[in-house]
């Protein structure tokens, strides 16, 4: 049995276009960008920013590359639910409220934790989805 220890350029590129497109979120501002995680969703701007940096991934870092997609598609999907700049107003509400009640502006925000939920709840489906489909 072969054992592919890296995931190309195209196949991973090609996992974040189907991702974007089953998740109706491909009309979301996206950017390229040289930065340590593989995506961020910049509340600020409403972009989905995508790391340059990792031309390739390694096989052991597949998990944390689906999981931190699927966080930041989840937040672009309610960005497109409520129009981006609704969702930076109510995302800083969020932080706020959570600054006013002595909670971490991020670990106990609600957007947060419901979009690691989302990422940990889907990311082994689309794990043996992107196996079956040859590009894992
Ligand atoms: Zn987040």
């Amino acid at each position: 049995m072969i054992i592919k220890e890296f995931i190309s350029q195209t196949n991973k590129n090609q996992m974040i276009s189907i991702l974007l497109k089953h998740y109706r979120v491909e009309s979301v501002k996206v950017k390229q960008k040289s930065m340590k995680d593989h995506a961020h969703y910049n509340v600020d701007t409403g972009t989905l920013e995508l790391s340059t940096r990792y031309k390739t991934i390694k096989t052991s870092q597949v998990k944390q590359f689906l999981i931190t997609i699927l966080h930041e598609i989840n937040h672009a999907m309610d960005a497109k639910m409520f129009g981006w700049k609704k969702f930076k107003e109510k995302y800083e509400y969020e932080m706020n409220l959570q600054i006013a009640n002595d909670k971490d502006e991020y670990k106990d925000n609600k957007y947060e934790i419901a979009a690691e939920e989302f990422g940990q709840k889907m990311w082994k489906f689309w794990k043996g989805k992107f196996k079956k489909d040859g590009l894992l």
